[in-house]
């Protein structure tokens, strides 16, 4: 059995074919630059890696060019007995809140939801339209990144708004990498051995797009990420939190218009607004070599993660386990430690030593005498489709 999870981007597409109970990847590639004049394709697979470039017209050509890299370098897409079809679809607003069989209905419902992210519902439509064209026999599956956190409680996911204008408008608190948050609070119940019921959790997702969550007993009650991606931590070039004010008075002072407002918030923040970089290697080293603004940045990360850490043991008032995931929480120890530090007062301790352990599994980096377990838990947002997808599809 094989699932083929889709992540369809407004140029990219990135693919995936998972045997979803053990969670072997049998396949996987990625398609870029659609669109542009020149686009890639790397694939690979048991036979080995490729990589071609050609003009890549649209979504349809690209995923028929990534159906077409599995005849060409093996066994045809066919022979790999794929199941079910999962889709990340980033929006789920209020509608959707666990994985759903994709049928004309939801694919109306999504787009309804396109107002609310422009930049990823539309991609997510296509690559599940033309998905279902090239795969018309088997179900597809939408996963959705706002799901999780259906659960928040009134009090976490509203704003302090005019209430009507807010309803009009859908404005509320959805927040996002749920997939991601729901996968890793469940692997930390398991690999610590107790049900899912009984721990409260911190979890920080650190990536390039960086949110915290609290889930309380496996339910979510708060999340960092708000109306869009944009709210929380710092982020690689996102700002997390800021005074809304900022904005009018950037409006007013600097004349800039609604677009230029969003590429700074999106693309000109965070790390890469303070010191020039977004990748943290690259900031990383440029803190060691003593640059002052990339010092200044990895504070303002650091200083926002600790405010995070605290506001949510708080909210849950026992606190069992801060787990630390994706791309910066699973390889930066010195982030893990500084995002921790003197907090043994709060029951939390980093043992330095296992913390600069480099192991690829879940692994324990608290000191023994830690009353809140601290851990370094890999995410796997593709594995966690294929195994909704599977799930769903066992079910018809
Ligand atoms: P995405 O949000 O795109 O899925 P990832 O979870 O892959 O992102 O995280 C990307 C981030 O992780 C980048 O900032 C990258 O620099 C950082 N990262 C990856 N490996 C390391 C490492 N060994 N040390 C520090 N940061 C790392």
């Amino acid at each position: 059995m094989a699932v083929l999870v889709i992540n369809s981007g407004s140029s990219s597409i990135k693919y995936q074919l998972v045997e979803p109970e053990a969670g072997d990847v049998l396949a996987s590639g990625l398609v870029e630059r659609i669109g542009e004049a020149e686009g890639r394709i790397t694939h690979s697979d048991r036979v080995g890696e490729s990589e071609s470039t050609e003009p890549i017209a649209d979504h349809r050509a690209g995923l028929q060019l990534a159906f077409d890299m599995f005849s060409r370098d093996g066994a045809a897409l066919a022979e790999f007995g794929v199941s079910a079809v999962g889709h990340r679809v980033v929006h789920g607003g209020k509608v959707f809140s666990k994985p759903t069989l994709v049928t004309d209905d939801v694919i109306t419902e999504v787009d309804k939801l396109s107002s609310l992210a422009p930049l990823h519902n539309p991609p997510n439509l296509l690559g599940i339209e033309v998905a279902r064209a090239l795969l018309p026999d088997v179900p597809h599956v939408a996963v959705f990144d706002t799901a999780f956190f259906r659960t928040l409680p009134r009090a976490a996911n509203t704003y302090a708004i005019d209430a009507k204008l807010a309803e009009e408008h859908g404005v509320q608190r959805y927040g996002f990498h749920g997939t991601s948050h729901h996968y890793v609070s469940e692997q930390v119940a398991e690999f610590l051995g107790r049900p899912l019921s009984d721990v409260n959790q911190i979890i920080l997702h650190l990536g390039n797009g960086a949110s915290a969550s609290a889930v309380q007993g496996g339910v979510a009650i708060d999340t960092s990420m708000g109306l869009t991606p944009l709210e929380g931590l710092v982020m690689g070039t996102r700002s997390g939190d800021i005074d809304p004010g900022i904005l009018l008075h950037l409006r007013r002072s600097a004349g800039m218009t609604v677009g230029d407002l969003d590429e700074l918030l999106n693309r000109r923040s965070g790390l890469r607004g303070l010191c020039g970089v977004n990748d943290f290697r690259e900031l990383s080293e440029l803190v060691s070599a003593g640059d002052q603004s990339a010092t200044l940045a990895y504070e303002v990360y650091v200083h926002r993660l600790r405010k995070y850490v605290g506001a949510y043991m708080v909210a849950l008032g026992r606190l069992d386990v801060i787990t630390f995931t994706a791309g910066v929480g699973e390889n930066a120890p010195h982030v893990r430690a500084d995002a921790l530090a003197d907090l043994e007062e709060l029951g939390i301790v980093v043992d330095p030593e296992s913390n600069q352990r480099r192991d690829k599994g879940p692994r324990i980096i608290s000191a023994p005498d830690s009353k809140v377990t601290v851990l370094v838990v890999p995410t796997n947002e593709e594995l966690a489709i294929a195994r909704a997808a599977a799930a769903l599809a066992n079910d018809l």
